[in-house]
Parts: C-alpha cells; structure tokens; sequence
C-alpha cells in the first residue's frame, strides 16, 4: 500500500498541446480514486505518466516516499488494467498470468502460489487451462485482474477497463473491483468517462475538464457541493437543470427566470449568500428529483411553484422522467424526475414543485458556485 502524490504534474506533448495543467493530487495509501471527465480531458494521460508510460513534462510524482519521475515503469511497483486486456492468445490463463512473474525469474513454487492464489480470489480456477478464446469477455476481464494482482503491486491503475463489457457485465465487474479493492487494501487509480461507474466506484473522485482538475472530493460531495457548472452538470443523470435568470430583491430575495417564466423566492437561508448578488445574473440549478408533482404527498414543505409545458414523459416504472418547457416563446426545457403517478398528456401544462431548500446558484459568467443547498440528511 503506497500513497501517490502528485505536485503540478504538467503534460506537455512534442506537437507543444498542453494535455495536463500543472495537477496536484494527494492519494492516500489504500484509497480508490476515480479519474473522470468528458474524452480529451488528460485522464489517459495523467494516468500514464503515474505508471511511467509517458514521460512528465514537469512537476513531482512521487508513489510512496520516492520521486519517481525518472524511475522506469518496471521499477514503480505498479500494475495496470487496459481496456483492451491484451492476454498472449496462445498462453492459457494460467500461463498468461505467470509470463510477467517467469521474466521476473520469480521462482516457480512461488508463481504457482500468487498465481492459484489470484485465480482463487476472482473465482477463475475451473478455466486455468483455457485459452482467451474459450473466454467470455467477463473471464477475460478477469484474468486481466489476475494478472495485475499477481504483481502484487503497491498501486493498481486501470485505464477504462470495462468499457468493452455489455451494460450488464460491466455493473457485475465493477462491484467485483470493488470488493477486489476491499479484499486487497491496496491503492487503485481509475480512469473513466462514464460518471456512474466514478460515484459508484470511488472512495474520491478527481474531475476533469480540458487539461485541468476541477475538483476532488467523495462522490457525495461532488454530488451536494460541485464547485461549478461543469462538475454539476457532469455528475448526476439525468443532469442538473440550469435556468438563466438574476437575483432581485420583491419583498423577499427571489430569483427570477429571464424571460420572468417563473420566480422562486429564496428563504433566510440563501440570504447571506445571496444578497450580494442582487441585480446580477446568475444561473439556478435544479437536480431532476428535486422536482415534485404540486399534489404529491411526498412534497417537501419548502417548495415554490412552477408551470411547465410537458413534451415528453418517460414512465420507467420506478419513475416517470419528464420532460417539460417553460412557456413561451423563448422556451426553456427542464427535466424531472417525479414518482409514478398518473400525469397529464404531452402538450399539456403541468404545475411542479421544487424543493428550494435543494437549489444551487452559479455565477453566469464564470460558472463558479455561489451558492449550493446544504447535504440532504439522509
Ligand atoms: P482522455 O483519456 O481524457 O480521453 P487523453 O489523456 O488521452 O484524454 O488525451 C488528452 C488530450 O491530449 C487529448 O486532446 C488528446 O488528443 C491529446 N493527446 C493524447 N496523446 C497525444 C500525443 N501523443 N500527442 C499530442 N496530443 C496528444
């Protein structure tokens, strides 16, 4: 188990593209940190100069106590998990996890022992003698595990290893890291695009945008308290509604849609926050399920109002998503996630609630947060 630390890791590619912006992560020893952000963002990348595959353009890494900027791949005490596993299709799956021990001139004894021991952990021991082709692409995924654990490697890092699985696979395999990152206690880095697999996955989660961190913080945090429009708007779907509008003081402090479709007066509690924004624009950010149905009985007292043109609605059972449009001309759609219940059609106005105790507030021209609700208490 080994903390990683990175200190203004930059990434400066030969054609002079700035992939990575002087990142400072601190990973604690035995801690499963998710990298994630849209495609481009520098996840591969930040990932790849931790595991020595791309040289750093400057900043300090260290794995442990030790700078290993300079240390070769080999030497780091890594191992890493591909998309694309990349078994030998002629070795067996034992054999496949036992080559990298064998040039290690790892005794066999030895082999052996890390090798049932592995297969024994992720379950693989009937298919020891199987070639990759005999595999379903789940025991493929596994023996690509194995692999890795064998090492016995301080920091495991993993560069979007379930992506080529079927939807079903993939939720199993990711629950399976997860109890192999609790049985194992060892470091984990991983890298996704897919924000599901980041909140269910990550004790942290570190996101990305163009080269830059973002944030860090536990999934629940990044959830309740994004520090700006793009961590709100990546985490959480459907994503989180954004209405343009402006702070005015009627009475009370209200925030106001732009085109005056809706107001939401805002309570004592966004009056600190909030008042020093009176006059500006401002962006109001609405969670999907922070909306209710104006009959529902499970509405929250603190809820103002709403009328919405609905356009389509998903019943899914659990749920019914809908999607809705302030009316209008310059008509702005939402969505909301309400209980299952009997709706009115399309094309039919419907009344929602939102909960202003769940509100969030972005600056409308640098997207910073000014203001997000307190965490829900569960
Ligand atoms: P992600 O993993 O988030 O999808 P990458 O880390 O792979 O993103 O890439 C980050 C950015 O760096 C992208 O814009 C990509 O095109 C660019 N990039 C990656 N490799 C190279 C390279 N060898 N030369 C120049 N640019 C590169």
């Amino acid at each position: 188990m080994a903390h990683v630390h990175l200190d203004q890791i930059r990434k400066v590619y030969p054609n002079g593209y700035v992939a990575v912006h002087g990142a400072s992560l601190d990973i604690n020893a035995g801690e499963f940190v998710v990298l994630v952000g849209p495609s481009g963002c520098g996840k591969s990348t930040t990932l790849r100069m931790i595991a020595g595959l791309e040289e750093i353009s400057s900043g300090t890494l260290k794995i442990g106590d030790r700078v290993v900027n300079e240390v070769a791949p080999k030497d780091r005490n890594i191992a890493m998990v591909f998309q694309n596993y990349a078994l030998y299709p002629h070795m067996n799956v034992y054999d496949n996890m036992a080559f990298g021990l064998k040039l290690s001139k790892v005794k066999k004894a030895e082999i052996d022992r890390r090798v049932r021991e592995a297969a024994a952990i992720l379950s693989i021991e009937p298919i020891l003698d199987r070639k990759p082709k005999q595999l379903s692409g789940g025991q493929r995924q596994r023996v690509a595990l194995g692999r890795a654990i064998v090492r016995d490697a301080e920091v495991f890092l993993f560069d979007e290893p379930l992506s080529n699985l079927d939807a079903k696979l993939r939720v199993q395999m990711r629950a399976e890291i997860g109890k192999l990152h609790r049985t194992l206690g060892k470091t984990m880095i991983y890298v996704t695009h897919d924000q599901v697999e980041a909140m269910t996955m990550g004790d942290r989660i570190v996101v990305l945008k163009d080269g830059y961190v973002q944030q860090m913080d536990t999934p629940l945090n990044l959830y309740h308290h994004p520090v700006n429009r793009f961590v709100a708007s990546f985490i959480g779907s459907p994503s989180m509604n954004f209405v343009e509008g402006s702070i005015v003081r009627d009475s009370g402090l209200v925030f106001r849609e732009q085109h005056g479709a809706f107001t939401v007066p805002l309570d004592a509690t966004w009056r600190d926050t909030l008042t020093g924004h009176v006059g500006q624009a401002v962006t109001l950010g609405l969670r999907p399920e922070d909306f209710y149905a104006e009959a529902s009985p499970a509405r929250p007292t603190t809820t103002a109002a709403a009328t919405f043109q609905i356009d389509v609605l998903e019943p899914m059972g659990s749920e019914v998503v809908v999607y809705a449009s302030t009316p209008g001309q310059a008509a702005h759609q939402i969505v909301a996630r309400l209980a299952p219940q009997t709706l009115p059609e399309p094309s039919q106005p419907i009344t929602l609630a939102l909960d202003t105790s769940k509100l969030h507030f972005f600056d409308a021209e640098s997207e910073a947060t000014l203001a997000s609700a307190p965490m829900a208490v569960a």
